[in-house]
Protein backbone atom coordinates (compact mmCIF):
# COMPACT_ATOMS: atom_id res chain seq x y z
CA UNK A 1 0.00 0.00 0.00
CA UNK A 2 1.71 3.31 -1.23
CA UNK A 3 1.43 5.63 2.18
CA UNK A 4 2.07 9.80 1.96
CA UNK A 5 4.55 11.17 2.79
CA UNK A 6 3.24 13.37 5.07
CA UNK A 7 2.44 9.43 6.96
CA UNK A 8 5.69 8.63 6.55
CA UNK A 9 7.33 11.36 8.08
CA UNK A 10 5.56 11.45 11.39
CA UNK A 11 7.60 9.07 14.54
CA UNK A 12 5.15 7.40 16.81
CA UNK A 13 4.42 8.75 20.05
CA UNK A 14 6.46 6.56 22.19
CA UNK A 15 4.73 7.71 25.20
CA UNK A 16 0.99 6.55 23.62
CA UNK A 17 3.17 3.19 23.23
CA UNK A 18 4.38 3.49 27.00
CA UNK A 19 0.53 4.25 27.83
CA UNK A 20 -0.11 0.36 26.94
CA UNK A 21 2.19 -0.78 29.37
CA UNK A 22 2.09 1.59 32.14
CA UNK A 23 -1.72 0.80 32.21
CA UNK A 24 -1.21 -2.42 33.92
CA UNK A 25 -2.90 -2.49 37.72
CA UNK A 26 -0.25 -2.84 38.99
CA UNK A 27 2.17 -0.08 37.88
CA UNK A 28 1.93 3.59 39.36
CA UNK A 29 2.08 5.54 36.45
CA UNK A 30 3.81 8.80 36.30
CA UNK A 31 4.18 8.50 32.58
CA UNK A 32 1.04 9.49 30.55
CA UNK A 33 -0.09 13.19 31.08
CA UNK A 34 -3.18 12.48 32.49
CA UNK A 35 -4.92 15.08 34.31
CA UNK A 36 -7.29 13.90 37.90
CA UNK A 37 -10.17 12.14 36.52
CA UNK A 38 -11.26 12.37 40.53
CA UNK A 39 -10.56 16.16 40.34
CA UNK A 40 -12.91 16.86 37.14
CA UNK A 41 -16.46 18.26 37.72
CA UNK A 42 -18.33 14.96 37.19
CA UNK A 43 -21.51 16.05 38.61
CA UNK A 44 -21.44 19.30 37.03
CA UNK A 45 -20.41 18.30 33.66
CA UNK A 46 -23.64 16.37 33.76
CA UNK A 47 -26.10 18.94 35.15
CA UNK A 48 -24.74 21.14 32.16
CA UNK A 49 -25.10 18.34 29.15
CA UNK A 50 -28.63 17.73 30.87
CA UNK A 51 -29.25 21.64 30.22
CA UNK A 52 -27.70 21.57 27.17
CA UNK A 53 -29.76 18.93 25.76
CA UNK A 54 -32.98 20.68 26.48
CA UNK A 55 -32.07 22.56 23.50
CA UNK A 56 -32.19 20.71 19.93
CA UNK A 57 -29.04 22.38 18.70
CA UNK A 58 -26.80 20.51 21.27
CA UNK A 59 -27.17 17.74 19.05
CA UNK A 60 -27.19 18.94 16.02
CA UNK A 61 -24.08 20.16 13.80
CA UNK A 62 -22.79 23.95 14.84
CA UNK A 63 -20.65 26.56 13.38
CA UNK A 64 -17.10 25.73 12.17
CA UNK A 65 -15.50 28.24 14.28
CA UNK A 66 -17.68 27.26 17.34
CA UNK A 67 -20.79 27.53 19.33
CA UNK A 68 -21.45 31.58 19.72
CA UNK A 69 -21.52 31.64 23.55
CA UNK A 70 -18.72 29.62 24.24
CA UNK A 71 -16.42 31.89 21.91
CA UNK A 72 -17.65 34.89 23.12
CA UNK A 73 -16.33 33.67 26.72
CA UNK A 74 -13.38 32.18 25.76
CA UNK A 75 -12.32 35.84 23.95
CA UNK A 76 -13.37 37.53 27.52
CA UNK A 77 -10.92 35.19 28.88
CA UNK A 78 -8.62 35.51 26.51
CA UNK A 79 -9.10 39.45 26.78
CA UNK A 80 -8.59 39.37 30.63
CA UNK A 81 -5.20 37.19 30.37
CA UNK A 82 -3.57 39.35 27.89
CA UNK A 83 -4.77 42.60 28.92
CA UNK A 84 -5.19 43.81 25.12
CA UNK A 85 -8.74 43.17 23.18
CA UNK A 86 -8.73 39.65 21.85
CA UNK A 87 -11.97 40.09 19.43
CA UNK A 88 -12.79 36.54 18.77
CA UNK A 89 -11.35 32.78 18.99
CA UNK A 90 -12.05 29.45 16.94
CA UNK A 91 -13.00 26.99 18.76
CA UNK A 92 -11.12 23.66 18.01
CA UNK A 93 -11.54 19.32 19.00
CA UNK A 94 -8.63 19.66 21.88
CA UNK A 95 -5.60 22.27 21.57
CA UNK A 96 -3.84 18.98 19.34
CA UNK A 97 -6.49 20.01 16.46
CA UNK A 98 -5.35 24.02 16.46
CA UNK A 99 -1.89 22.90 16.59
CA UNK A 100 -2.34 20.74 13.81
CA UNK A 101 -4.43 23.25 11.80
CA UNK A 102 -2.00 26.61 12.66
CA UNK A 103 0.42 24.47 10.69
CA UNK A 104 -1.60 23.58 7.87
CA UNK A 105 -2.48 26.74 7.79
CA UNK A 106 0.96 28.32 7.73
CA UNK A 107 3.42 25.38 6.06
CA UNK A 108 4.56 24.26 3.37
CA UNK A 109 6.86 21.46 3.23
CA UNK A 110 10.39 22.33 3.93
CA UNK A 111 9.74 25.11 6.07
CA UNK A 112 11.97 26.15 8.59
CA UNK A 113 10.28 25.69 12.47
CA UNK A 114 11.91 26.78 15.24
CA UNK A 115 10.96 24.28 18.20
CA UNK A 116 12.20 23.78 22.05
CA UNK A 117 14.86 20.42 23.02
CA UNK A 118 13.40 18.51 24.54
CA UNK A 119 9.71 19.34 22.62
CA UNK A 120 6.35 18.61 23.32
CA UNK A 121 5.65 15.13 21.10
CA UNK A 122 2.44 15.87 19.86
CA UNK A 123 4.07 19.66 18.34
CA UNK A 124 6.98 17.39 16.73
CA UNK A 125 4.38 15.17 15.28
CA UNK A 126 2.39 18.15 13.29
CA UNK A 127 5.67 19.65 12.00
CA UNK A 128 6.90 16.31 10.68
CA UNK A 129 3.68 15.87 9.11
CA UNK A 130 3.58 18.91 7.60
CA UNK A 131 6.80 18.14 5.81
CA UNK A 132 8.89 21.17 7.77
CA UNK A 133 12.92 21.33 8.72
CA UNK A 134 12.86 21.36 12.53
CA UNK A 135 15.50 24.20 14.60
CA UNK A 136 15.82 22.65 17.84
CA UNK A 137 16.36 25.50 20.68
CA UNK A 138 16.86 24.33 24.38
CA UNK A 139 15.76 25.70 27.66
CA UNK A 140 16.89 26.27 30.51
CA UNK A 141 15.83 26.99 33.90
CA UNK A 142 13.99 30.53 32.54
CA UNK A 143 12.56 28.57 29.77
CA UNK A 144 13.76 28.60 25.74
CA UNK A 145 16.78 30.28 25.28
CA UNK A 146 15.53 33.00 23.51
CA UNK A 147 19.45 34.40 22.87
CA UNK A 148 20.09 31.19 21.14
CA UNK A 149 17.04 31.51 18.94
CA UNK A 150 18.13 35.06 18.39
CA UNK A 151 21.62 33.91 17.77
CA UNK A 152 20.49 31.51 14.74
CA UNK A 153 18.00 34.57 13.61
CA UNK A 154 21.28 36.54 13.33
CA UNK A 155 23.24 34.03 11.70
CA UNK A 156 20.55 34.07 8.71
CA UNK A 157 17.63 31.30 9.96
CA UNK A 158 14.24 32.79 8.91
CA UNK A 159 11.25 30.11 10.61
CA UNK A 160 7.88 30.50 9.38
CA UNK A 161 7.06 29.62 12.97
CA UNK A 162 8.20 29.35 16.43
CA UNK A 163 6.55 26.83 18.87
CA UNK A 164 6.56 27.47 22.56
CA UNK A 165 4.94 26.10 25.38
CA UNK A 166 5.95 28.89 27.14
CA UNK A 167 4.30 28.25 30.70
CA UNK A 168 4.82 25.42 32.51
CA UNK A 169 6.36 23.65 29.57
CA UNK A 170 5.89 19.61 28.75
CA UNK A 171 8.41 18.11 29.34
CA UNK A 172 10.15 19.99 31.28
CA UNK A 173 8.11 21.80 33.87
CA UNK A 174 9.97 25.34 33.38
CA UNK A 175 8.66 28.56 32.52
CA UNK A 176 9.82 31.39 30.18
CA UNK A 177 10.66 34.74 31.69
CA UNK A 178 8.61 37.71 32.10
CA UNK A 179 11.94 39.62 29.71
CA UNK A 180 12.44 36.39 27.39
CA UNK A 181 8.80 36.60 26.56
CA UNK A 182 9.28 40.08 25.76
CA UNK A 183 12.28 39.52 23.56
CA UNK A 184 10.35 36.44 21.97
CA UNK A 185 7.73 39.20 20.66
CA UNK A 186 9.86 41.62 19.88
CA UNK A 187 12.08 39.00 17.60
CA UNK A 188 9.04 37.98 15.91
CA UNK A 189 7.86 41.34 14.69
CA UNK A 190 11.91 41.75 13.73
CA UNK A 191 12.16 38.59 11.73
CA UNK A 192 8.51 38.28 11.03
CA UNK A 193 7.34 34.96 12.10
CA UNK A 194 4.67 33.53 14.27
CA UNK A 195 5.35 32.63 17.68
CA UNK A 196 2.91 29.51 18.37
CA UNK A 197 2.07 29.82 22.46
CA UNK A 198 0.95 26.30 23.00
CA UNK A 199 -0.78 27.02 26.64
CA UNK A 200 -2.51 24.27 27.68
CA UNK A 201 -1.53 24.79 31.64
CA UNK A 202 -0.74 28.30 32.49
CA UNK A 203 -4.25 28.50 34.62
CA UNK A 204 -2.49 25.75 36.67
CA UNK A 205 0.03 28.37 37.95
CA UNK A 206 -0.10 27.11 41.75
CA UNK A 207 0.55 30.79 43.00
CA UNK A 208 -2.57 31.64 41.34
CA UNK A 209 -1.01 34.19 39.34
CA UNK A 210 -0.80 32.70 35.30
CA UNK A 211 2.64 34.36 34.00
CA UNK A 212 1.53 36.84 31.44
CA UNK A 213 1.40 35.17 27.77
CA UNK A 214 3.62 36.23 25.22
CA UNK A 215 0.65 37.36 22.87
CA UNK A 216 0.48 40.26 25.62
CA UNK A 217 3.26 41.92 23.51
CA UNK A 218 2.93 41.19 19.66
CA UNK A 219 -0.04 40.63 17.16
CA UNK A 220 2.18 37.87 15.72
CA UNK A 221 0.92 35.52 18.48
CA UNK A 222 -1.08 32.24 17.66
CA UNK A 223 -2.04 31.54 21.59
CA UNK A 224 -3.90 27.56 21.73
CA UNK A 225 -5.73 27.39 25.38
CA UNK A 226 -7.73 23.92 26.28
CA UNK A 227 -10.32 22.63 28.44
CA UNK A 228 -8.53 19.63 29.11
CA UNK A 229 -6.55 20.50 32.58
CA UNK A 230 -8.61 22.74 33.60
CA UNK A 231 -12.48 20.62 33.20
CA UNK A 232 -11.88 17.53 31.35
CA UNK A 233 -10.06 16.04 28.10
CA UNK A 234 -12.66 14.27 27.02
CA UNK A 235 -14.88 17.44 26.33
CA UNK A 236 -11.81 17.66 23.71
CA UNK A 237 -12.53 21.27 23.82
CA UNK A 238 -9.54 23.71 22.97
CA UNK A 239 -9.28 27.20 20.84
CA UNK A 240 -7.13 29.60 19.49
CA UNK A 241 -6.83 33.03 19.31
CA UNK A 242 -4.51 35.80 17.34
CA UNK A 243 -4.36 37.33 13.44
CA UNK A 244 -7.28 37.43 11.66
CA UNK A 245 -6.63 35.88 8.75
CA UNK A 246 -4.57 32.88 10.40
CA UNK A 247 -8.08 32.32 12.18
CA UNK A 248 -9.75 32.58 8.91
CA UNK A 249 -7.82 29.65 7.74
CA UNK A 250 -7.99 27.76 10.31
CA UNK A 251 -11.53 27.79 10.12
CA UNK A 252 -11.61 27.06 6.90
CA UNK A 253 -9.00 23.71 7.39
CA UNK A 254 -11.48 22.88 10.17
CA UNK A 255 -13.96 22.47 7.53
CA UNK A 256 -12.00 20.00 6.21
CA UNK A 257 -11.34 17.51 9.09
CA UNK A 258 -14.36 17.78 11.07
CA UNK A 259 -16.70 20.16 10.34
CA UNK A 260 -17.21 21.47 13.80
CA UNK A 261 -16.69 20.14 17.45
CA UNK A 262 -19.33 18.92 19.53
CA UNK A 263 -22.22 20.96 20.13
CA UNK A 264 -22.95 19.30 23.26
CA UNK A 265 -18.85 19.82 24.51
CA UNK A 266 -19.23 23.28 23.42
CA UNK A 267 -22.23 24.04 25.38
CA UNK A 268 -21.14 21.98 28.47
CA UNK A 269 -17.96 24.05 28.35
CA UNK A 270 -19.62 27.90 27.73
CA UNK A 271 -22.03 27.23 30.72
CA UNK A 272 -19.35 26.16 32.79
CA UNK A 273 -16.85 28.85 32.10
CA UNK A 274 -19.33 31.62 32.28
CA UNK A 275 -20.39 30.63 35.49
CA UNK A 276 -17.48 32.50 36.73
CA UNK A 277 -17.72 32.26 40.32
CA UNK A 278 -17.87 28.71 40.07
CA UNK A 279 -15.00 28.00 37.45
CA UNK A 280 -12.82 30.27 39.45
CA UNK A 281 -13.41 28.14 42.91
CA UNK A 282 -13.24 24.64 40.87
CA UNK A 283 -9.66 25.74 38.97
CA UNK A 284 -8.54 27.13 42.57
CA UNK A 285 -9.62 23.51 43.96
CA UNK A 286 -7.37 21.89 41.06
CA UNK A 287 -4.26 24.06 41.54
CA UNK A 288 -4.20 23.48 45.36
CA UNK A 289 -4.81 19.61 44.50
CA UNK A 290 -1.73 19.34 42.31
CA UNK A 291 0.43 21.69 44.11
CA UNK A 292 0.26 19.60 47.20
CA UNK A 293 0.89 17.09 44.75
CA UNK A 294 4.40 18.37 42.98
CA UNK A 295 5.42 19.35 46.77
CA UNK A 296 4.62 15.25 47.44
CA UNK A 297 6.84 14.25 44.55
CA UNK A 298 9.83 17.14 45.32
CA UNK A 299 9.35 15.99 48.73
CA UNK A 300 9.85 12.28 48.24
CA UNK A 301 12.46 13.10 45.13
CA UNK A 302 14.87 14.54 47.66
CA UNK A 303 14.08 11.60 50.32
CA UNK A 304 14.44 8.94 47.79
CA UNK A 305 16.47 9.99 44.96
CA UNK A 306 19.08 11.97 46.87
CA UNK A 307 21.74 11.82 43.69
CA UNK A 308 18.85 13.17 41.22
CA UNK A 309 18.56 16.82 39.84
CA UNK A 310 14.82 17.77 39.96
CA UNK A 311 13.23 20.71 38.33
CA UNK A 312 11.25 22.68 40.75
CA UNK A 313 7.62 22.78 39.79
CA UNK A 314 5.39 26.16 39.98
CA UNK A 315 2.50 25.08 38.02
CA UNK A 316 1.55 22.44 35.37
CA UNK A 317 1.85 18.98 35.38
CA UNK A 318 5.34 17.64 34.97
CA UNK A 319 8.86 17.66 36.86
CA UNK A 320 12.26 16.22 34.61
CA UNK A 321 14.54 14.37 36.62
CA UNK A 322 18.24 14.01 36.03
CA UNK A 323 19.75 10.74 37.42
CA UNK A 324 23.35 11.41 36.09
CA UNK A 325 25.36 8.18 35.32
CA UNK A 326 21.94 6.46 34.92
CA UNK A 327 20.22 5.19 31.54
CA UNK A 328 16.51 5.93 31.94
CA UNK A 329 15.50 3.98 28.66
CA UNK A 330 17.25 1.00 30.24
CA UNK A 331 15.69 1.38 33.73
CA UNK A 332 11.93 1.85 32.63
CA UNK A 333 11.86 -1.76 32.20
CA UNK A 334 13.31 -2.23 35.66
CA UNK A 335 10.98 0.65 37.00
CA UNK A 336 7.85 -1.35 35.22
CA UNK A 337 8.69 -4.39 37.15
CA UNK A 338 8.69 -2.59 40.65
CA UNK A 339 5.39 -1.22 39.69
CA UNK A 340 6.39 2.67 38.49
CA UNK A 341 6.29 4.04 34.54
CA UNK A 342 7.71 7.02 34.08
CA UNK A 343 8.51 8.70 30.28
CA UNK A 344 12.35 8.26 29.16
CA UNK A 345 14.07 12.13 28.50
CA UNK A 346 15.17 10.37 24.92
CA UNK A 347 11.06 10.50 23.62
CA UNK A 348 11.41 14.16 23.63
CA UNK A 349 14.12 14.94 22.11
CA UNK A 350 14.59 16.44 18.61
CA UNK A 351 18.92 15.94 17.92
CA UNK A 352 20.01 16.01 21.78
CA UNK A 353 18.65 12.85 23.59
CA UNK A 354 19.45 13.50 27.33
CA UNK A 355 19.68 9.78 28.22
CA UNK A 356 19.88 10.06 31.88
CA UNK A 357 16.85 12.49 32.46
CA UNK A 358 13.05 11.40 32.46
CA UNK A 359 9.82 13.14 32.65
CA UNK A 360 7.60 12.44 35.78
CA UNK A 361 3.64 13.34 35.98
CA UNK A 362 2.71 13.84 39.25
CA UNK A 363 -0.52 15.57 38.82
CA UNK A 364 -2.43 11.99 38.33
CA UNK A 365 -2.37 10.24 42.07
CA UNK A 366 -2.81 11.74 45.28
CA UNK A 367 0.09 12.10 47.44
CA UNK A 368 0.98 9.18 49.41
CA UNK A 369 0.35 7.69 45.41
CA UNK A 370 2.98 9.71 44.34
CA UNK A 371 5.27 9.27 47.16
CA UNK A 372 4.86 5.32 46.61
CA UNK A 373 6.12 5.65 43.28
CA UNK A 374 8.80 7.94 43.66
CA UNK A 375 9.94 4.72 46.63
CA UNK A 376 9.35 2.31 43.77
CA UNK A 377 11.35 4.53 41.20
CA UNK A 378 14.35 4.94 43.85
CA UNK A 379 14.45 1.18 44.14
CA UNK A 380 14.54 0.26 40.63
CA UNK A 381 17.30 3.24 39.94
CA UNK A 382 19.32 1.97 42.83
N1 LIG B 1 -0.11 21.11 23.92
C1 LIG B 1 0.60 20.59 24.93
C2 LIG B 1 1.86 21.25 25.34
C3 LIG B 1 0.13 19.46 25.61
O1 LIG B 1 0.86 18.96 26.61
C4 LIG B 1 -1.08 18.87 25.20
C5 LIG B 1 -1.65 17.63 25.86
N2 LIG B 1 -0.83 16.81 26.53
C6 LIG B 1 -1.78 19.44 24.12
C7 LIG B 1 -1.26 20.57 23.53
C8 LIG B 1 -3.06 18.86 23.59
O2 LIG B 1 -4.09 18.86 24.52
P1 LIG B 1 -5.62 18.84 24.14
O3 LIG B 1 -5.75 18.42 22.71
O4 LIG B 1 -6.25 17.86 25.07
O5 LIG B 1 -6.12 20.24 24.35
Amino acid sequence: MHLSTATRSVRGSAIRDLLALTARPEVISLAGGLPAAELMPRARIAEAAAKALTDPRSVQYGETAGLPALRAVLAAHETGRCGREVADVVVTTGSQQALDLVARALLDAGDDVVVEEPAYVGALQVFQAAGARLHPVGLDADGMRVDDLERHLRDGLRPRLVHTVASFHNPRGVTLSAPRRVRLAELAERYGFVVVEDDPYGLLAFDGAPPVPVAAHSDRVVRLGSASKVLAPALRVGWLSGPPEVLAAVELLKQCTDLCTSSLTQAVAAELVADAAWFDAHLAGVRDATAARARAFTAAVAEHLPGARCSVPTGGMFCWLDLPGVDTTALLPRALEAGVGFVPGSAFAVAEPAPSSLRCCYASHPEGVVDEAVRRLARAAT
